[in-house]
């Protein structure tokens, strides 16, 4: 047999949660031939010795819809051992939209996702009105990982309602128009629908986003349509009153599949393990640390920013050279410290005002390991938190993440409890949101390096399964999150010894200026993607063999019986 790609005597980890096998790996084109021995020899061969062959990690909930037209990588997703992601989550899409509401369409996506709106405006093409027109623009990107996509809510009401998606409910005639372009964007290849009923997203005028105007029955009615059509998953963000009962309702009346972030928040996985013990499908999409944890730095956002017109604005307005000569100055630290305690802080958006709590807030000396937080930096040191967090920027020589964490954070417990469940997915990761302030593309990476190796709460096994495997199911990427004859070949192979994320790095490379974190990682050999290598010590190949993956094109692999359980090596 003619082999394109042999990955040879590797620690063979199927992603079905079977112990690991010691063996090759086949791939001829795009496709897994053989797992276990291969005798002939692949026109590439890798070596795996010492290293985990994987099924390429699959992150379900990113928002990598407008990163995609400038970033042909998937970064920071494609330096974690990531091989697809599905974007398009939470109600955000950016299609279908008609040319006089662009505009309408990014505010929703500006603000709840903190994707800046000059960079969506310098790099769309917005070729496109419907969403089908969309999905062929996706198609000819060129793309190093896959990308499966959704529809979002707050884009088809816009379709349908233009600006008054803003106000309130729809009527018969919005809602029929709704129904119409859904189907035909789940006959061009839409993988869901998805929508947010979250009260903390706003539009970047502050206005609710447009899937929070509407009724229940609007919802009901589109996930329905999804029922009838056999097609497509739901995927909801929000916790209001209630939300419990009408998603259980709606999985076992519509039979259509939910997928519910539940963080790491054992009270939200009730929910989901209630709704698959009265028969209905859903998944919790889960996280591996307290989850959309923001970074400040100095070279970003600070909880100071939030203070209003005074010192700490003065000081914030220089360079950074000037700023680190002024917090030397102890008359101007005694002021900055000052305003920083007895200060008014903003609200960040209509919420409660940004007060920081450094009980709550981390030292990012480590990106894996446990730190210490400001509160507990500033007993050991008998110094106020204030002069903390300047005295470590200082020694960093501003280098240096604190990381703000939750009033009431999920504990180790939880976080644990959650990820056990059989009905979750560890893909809660928002690759593409929140660019300058949240670094959480980096959670595989987290899973294997922490909750792994440090404390070994988990079998390899264990967790590739919750990254590959166990996301593939509930978004039915039927083909891939295996190893396996038939599934795609899409590969992740790493070192289990050392892979670990590295610090996050504030790169200015975004379209018109704007700045994102950047993370990496060690420890990964090489990522294959539709058979072909992309990423091989930590960095991409010229190739970029990633595709837009159409729900209605992803072939069910032989020998699984029509679901995505594995067929036996
Ligand atoms: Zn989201």
């Amino acid at each position: 047999m003619e082999v394109d790609l042999v990955i040879r005597n590797g620690l063979v980890i199927d992603g079905s949660g079977a112990p690991a096998v010691r063996g090759d790996v086949g791939v001829v084109e795009d496709r897994i031939v053989a797992v276990g021995q291969v005798d002939d020899v692949g026109r590439e061969e890798i070596d795996a010795d010492g290293l985990v062959v994987a099924p390429g990690f699959v992150d379900g909930h990113t928002h990598m819809d407008a990163q995609v037209f400038w970033d042909g990588l998937g970064a920071s997703s494609c330096w974690q051992g990531v091989t697809t992601v599905v974007m398009g989550n939470c109600g955000y899409t950016l299609a279908p939209v008609s040319p006089q509401d662009r505009q309408l369409l990014s505010r929703n996506i500006e603000r709840a996702e903190d994707i800046p709106g000059e960079a969506i405006a310098a790099a769309l093409p917005w070729t496109w009105t419907t969403f089908a027109e969309y999905l062929d623009v996706l198609d000819s990107l060129p793309k190093g990982v896959n990308y499966a996509q959704s529809i979002g809510h707050s884009a088809l009401r816009i379709w349908a309602m233009g600006e008054r998606a803003y106000d309130g409910p729809a009527t018969a005639d919005d809602l029929l128009l709704m129904e119409q372009e859904l189907r035909a964007a789940l006959g061009a290849g839409a993988v869901g629908l998805t929508t947010s009923t979250s009260r903390t997203h706003f539009t970047a005028d502050d206005r609710p986003v447009a899937s929070r105007l509407a009724r229940w029955d609007e919802v009901v009615s589109l996930v329905s349509l999804m029922g009838r059509e056999s097609t497509g998953v739901f995927q909801i963000g929000g916790t209001d009153e209630g939300i419990d009962g009408r998603l259980q309702e709606l999985t076992l009346a519509s039979g259509v599949p939910i997928l519910f972030p539940v963080g790491s928040f054992a009270r939200l996985l009730r929910i989901v393990e209630e709704a698959v013990a009265r028969g209905g499908s859903m998944w919790g999409l889960t996280h591996c640390r307290p989850p959309i944890s923001t970074l400040q730095s100095f070279h970003t956002h600070l909880s100071f920013d939030f203070l209003g017109a005074g010192e700490w604005r003065q000081l914030r307005s220089r360079p950074l050279e000037e700023q680190g000569r002024l917090l030397r100055d102890p008359e101007v630290r005694a002021r900055l410290v000052r305003e920083a305690q007895e200060g008014e802080y903003k609200p960040i958006s209509q919420g409660d005002p940004f007060k920081p709590d450094y009980d709550q807030i981390w030292i990012m000396y480590s990106q894996y390991l446990p730190n210490p937080t400001v509160a507990d930096e500033a007993r050991r040191r008998g110094v106020d938190p204030v002069e903390v967090m300047i005295d470590v920027a200082l020694e960093q020589d501003f280098d240096i993440f604190f990381l703000q964490g939750f009033n009431s954070p999920p504990s180790e417990e939880e976080i644990l409890q959650v990820l056990r469940s059989p009905n979750t997915a560890m893909t809660f990761s928002d690759s593409g949101a929140h660019l300058s302030q949240v670094a959480d593309a980096s959670i595989q990476t987290h899973l294997l390096a922490y909750w792994v190796r440090e404390r070994q709460a988990f079998t390899l096994e264990q967790a590739i399964r919750m990254i590959t495997h166990q996301p593939a199911k509930a978004w039915r990427l039927h083909d891939r999150g295996m190893l396996g004859p038939g599934y795609a070949a899409d590969i992740t192979i790493f070192d289990p010894d050392t892979v670990a994320p590295l610090m996050p790095r504030v790169v200015h490379d975004l379209p018109a200026g704007g700045s994102r974190l950047d993370q990496r990682a060690q420890g990964y050999k090489a990522t294959v993607v539709n058979g072909q290598v992309f990423t091989r010590d930590g960095d991409a190949t010229e190739i970029r063999p990633g595709r837009l993956l159409r729900r209605n094109q992803i072939p069910v692999p032989a020998g699984t019986g029509g679901s995505s359980e594995p067929s036996h090596l």
